[in-house]
């Protein structure tokens, strides 16, 4: 069972971004976002390229520093920790990650326990590492070379990274858009069950409608650097936000009480 390793053990952490505004100098790139998070729940963050989704990931997990606004982790500003404390609390898997040296699946993995670790690993690192391989059912790569890895295969590898540091919360940049529609499921059934029994918040930018739809228990839309809408999926994801956003007819039905996203053609 990989339990909390945040320093602030609560257990349950609620996630508050403040008014975020980023700017890549003088290209704007997040204005005034604001989101909250509790523990339990799954925050799915969409929009068309470039709408700012990489970004808001980023300036939460203190990669990058907002020019306005606040990141807080229980009321505490993640600006104001180190980035080892930062490590603790939060996972973060890249939408991808170049490994330039020959590296195994294992050692990959084991990097996730860096902020844990004292001068060297132990034992119970180590079983760390086997666990979060098993829970993503890919204990059969562990000594196999990263970079030799499928793109589905690595960003597998990526998550199981971000689940051995044992955060508190998880912030995935498009988790699935290297995988099968098997693997796909996979991971959104396996975010959803770390959320639910393990309390983690869980942020994931995503470009599939019908995944957030289903996956996600609220959806922040972004576009062009701004929240267009915010609210369940019922909410968000309906025609009208879909065309003006992404400029595209679709058709918005529901199977079990979820929206599923058929679009039709650019307007
Ligand atoms: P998304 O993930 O939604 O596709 P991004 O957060 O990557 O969007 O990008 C938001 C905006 O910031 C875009 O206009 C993009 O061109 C710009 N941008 C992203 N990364 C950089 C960078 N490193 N330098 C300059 N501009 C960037
Ligand atoms: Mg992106």
């Amino acid at each position: 069972m990989v339990t909390s390793g945040c320093d602030a053990k609560t257990g349950r952490m609620k996630l508050r971004v403040k008014g975020v505004t980023f700017s890549y100098g003088s290209i704007p790139a997040l204005n005034d976002v604001s989101i909250e998070v509790e523990a339990s729940e799954v925050l799915g963050i969409v929009g068309p390229n470039g709408a700012g989704k990489s970004t808001l990931l980023r300036c939460i997990n203190r990669i990058l520093k907002p020019q306005r606004g606040a990141v807080l982790l229980d009321g505490a500003d993640v600006s104001k920790m180190s980035m080892l404390e930062v490590a603790r609390c939060m996972g973060y898997v890249p939408q991808n990650s170049p490994m330039v040296f020959p590296t195994t699946v294992f050692d990959v993995v084991l990097m996730g326990r860096r902020p844990h670790l004292s001068w060297r690993c132990s034992a119970d690192d180590i079983k760390k590492v086997l666990e979060v391989l098993e829970a993503l059912r890919i204990e059969g790569l562990a000594m196999r070379d990263f970079t030799e890895l499928s793109g589905g295969q690595q960003q597998k590898v990526l998550i199981a990274r971000a689940l051995a540091q044992e955060p508190e919360v998880l912030l995935l940049d498009e988790p699935t858009s290297n995988l099968d529609v098997r693997h796909q499921l996979e991971v959104m059934e396996l975010l959803k069950t770390l959320a639910a029994e393990r309390g983690l918040v869980v942020v994931m930018a995503i470009h599939d409608l019908n995944l957030a739809a289903r996956f996600a228990d609220k959806i922040v839309m972004l576009n062009a650097g701004r929240i267009f809408a915010a609210g369940k999926p019922t909410d968000v994801l309906i025609p009208k936000n879909i065309n003006k956003v992404y400029g595209v007819d679709a058709v918005v039905s529901k199977i079990s009480g979820k929206p599923f996203i058929l679009p039709l053609k650019p307007v």
